[in-house]
């Protein structure tokens, strides 16, 4: 283990500043996104120092966002840093984010004197966070003594990737990180995790009882969830498709773990195959909101359903669940297929027949939209031309967020490799654009494109100088209707979902040093993108689209409350 401490020690003494590192470094967390600032200033400094590589942002929201979707992306939790006090509930919308999500994350945040902020004598920043914290995490701790940073830390690994992954808090007061301690006590108190996310195989009589309802199905459907991306069981999940043959529905960020263009893809014909299915065999996707709850009107009220998720508590939640089986996806996944050796599953040629003449009638629907050429460019002529650039090499990141472009975007651009697409996710959050594009090249080496509303940009569009700072391949393609789902009427004073008509995003990016283009048809697009992903250099698109483009909440309108007085 002396290898692992590092050297500056005075006196044969360590400080926690050191340990906190080591401790990190010890289980391979190698990346901090963070925001710098009072107590944890050196810990951003030392870290570097010591070869750990350090995001720094400009907001800790994003620096938050960033770490959440590195855990996604890796399996090992995503570390955001930050100050305390306002700096910490910056960051806490990311952690809970994370928690929602299902995102491996732990939030260090440096804190002020416990004495002082418990008897709330008005120190620096002062805030509880730890109890601030717990509503919002997986799990919560605080380290008060330097010879703890090495439990505190192995705790907090351990509670963000075990189970059902989520955010974590660790608490750092700055006396902690301040205070020595003999390097031998130090040494000691290290730990390295061992097996820190232990695969938890399903009860074989689980698998069978899943199996034998599949067995009897008349109208089997899959349903995969970005639980399933993140288990990265990607070989067992294609192998049980394709063996049985049964459809499958991926969930928004689902896309790609079997490629869109899958003959058994029923996504374009998403409603009629929830409508028809008889057994649902959902894998690491929850009957939430996202799935209407698994009730009428999109689910008939017969539906039985297969869940296969690493949660117990997920089961019966929205609905009876006829066979629940706990367990991680991979092992899950390898149990069926041996289960599937000995029992066999034959899905009707009717069924598929009805999915594929679904599929066909609303892919040529939508065909007749994507070819139209508009002036100027709407939703989708504006993501044809994206698509088809992306379509070239399939091998960039898909960040997406807005309304109507999310919407858009998600029908539109097909996936092909897992866990490329990155987008709001459970909560149908905004303003995790940047942060995510920032840690999907940081972890992966490859270009981005975050195709934003103009809307959501403006929740972290300053990370554009983050971008240019660290020189990182991110195209921003900002969809720009001036306003929250569409642009007011000229001259009209500004409504509540209004922004600023014809502004000028590119320009922004030009103040860091990055390209600006601003285009308002298709062909500008292309070339715009084209050229931008070929520099592998930050850019922005300014794109302009038809300001009567988009409809109020996209595809949610149904959420919006209505008055009980109207008729
Ligand atoms: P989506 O929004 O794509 O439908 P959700 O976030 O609702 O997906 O669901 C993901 C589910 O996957 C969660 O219930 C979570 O507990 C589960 N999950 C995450 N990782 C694993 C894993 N390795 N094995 C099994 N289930 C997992
Ligand atoms: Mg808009």
């Amino acid at each position: 283990m002396a290898s692992e401490l590092t050297e500056e020690l005075i006196n044969e003494q360590t400080d926690g500043f050191h340990l906190v590192i080591d401790a990190l470094k010890l289980n391979g967390l190698d990346t901090i996104y963070g925001v710098a600032g009072i107590p944890i200033t050196d810990l951003a400094r030392l870290a570097q120092a010591e070869g750990m590589r350090y995001f720094g942002f400009r907001h800790e929201q994003s620096a938050g966002h960033a770490a959440s979707i590195a855990g996604y992306l890796t399996q090992k939790p995503g570390v955001c840093l930050t100050v305390s006090g306002p700096g910490f509930l910056n960051g806490l919308v990311a952690l809970a984010n994370a928690t929602t999500n299902a995102f491996p994350m732990i939030l260090i945040s440096g804190s002020s004197d416990r004495a002082i902020v418990d008897l709330q004598q008005g120190d620096y920043e002062e805030l509880d966070q730890l109890n601030a914290a717990k509503p919002f995490a997986k799990a919560a701790f605080r380290i008060n003594n330097p010879e703890d940073i090495g439990v505190g830390v192995a705790r907090a690994i351990r509670a963000a990737l075990s189970g059902r992954p989520g955010g974590v808090y660790l608490d750092l007061t700055a006396k902690v990180l301040g205070s020595t301690l003999d390097i031998e006590t130090a040494r000691k108190s290290l730990i390295k995790v061992v097996d820190p996310s232990p695969l938890q195989p399903p009860s074989p009589a689980s698998v069978t009882r899943a199996i034998n309802l599949l067995k009897k199905a008349q109208r089997p459907l899959i349903i995969l969830g970005k639980g399933a991306a993140y288990a990265q069981a990607d070989e067992e999940i294609r192998r049980f498709i394709e063996t049985t043959g049964i459809p499958f529905l991926p969930m928004s960020m689902a896309k790609g773990v079997l490629p869109d263009n899958h003959p058994l893809s029923s996504a374009a014909a998403r409603s009629y195959a929830i409508g028809q299915a008889d057994v649902v065999m959902l894998i690491g996707a929850r009957l939430n909101w996202l799935l209407s709850h698994g009730k009428r009107p999109l689910w008939p009220e017969t539906t039985q359903y297969i869940q296969v998720d690493i949660q117990p508590m997920e089961m019966d939640s929205n609905r009876p669940i006829q066979a629940p089986v706990v367990g991680d996806i991979k092992s899950s996944m390898q149990a069926f297929l041996q289960d599937l050796e000995s029992h066999g599953i034959q899905v009707s040629e009717d069924w598929l027949e009805g999915i594929n003449q679904k599929k066909q009638k609303n892919i040529e629907k939508m065909a007749q939209r994507l070819n139209a050429n508009p002036h100027p460019m709407n939703f989708s002529t504006a993501l044809r031309a994206i698509r088809d650039v992306l379509g070239k090499t399939n091998d960039v990141y898909v960040v997406n967020e807005g309304a109507n472009t999310l919407d858009f975007a998600r029908n539109i651009i097909d996936m092909m490799k897992p866990r490329m697409r990155l987008d709001t996710g459970t909560w149908g959050i905004m303003g995790i654009g940047l942060g995510y594009a920032i840690a999907a090249t940081a972890e992966s080496g490859k270009s981005v494109v975050a195709i934003e509303g103009d809307s959501a940009f403006g929740f972290d569009g300053m990370e554009i100088e983050t971008i240019c700072r660290y020189r990182l391949p991110v195209v921003t393609v900002v969809f720009n209707n001036g306003g929250i789902y569409r642009g007011d009427p000229e001259n009209s004073k500004p409504s509540p979902t209004g922004l600023l008509a014809d502004a000028r995003y590119d320009k922004l990016i030009e103040a860091f040093g990055g390209r600006g283009y601003h285009v308002s048809d298709t062909a500008s697009l292309s070339f715009a993108l084209e050229e931008a992903l070929e520099s592998r250099q930050p850019a922005l698109i300014n794109c302009v689209i038809d300001r009567t483009a988009g409809t109020e909440s996209g595809h949610i309108q149904g959420l919006n409350p209505k008055s009980g007085l109207s008729k």
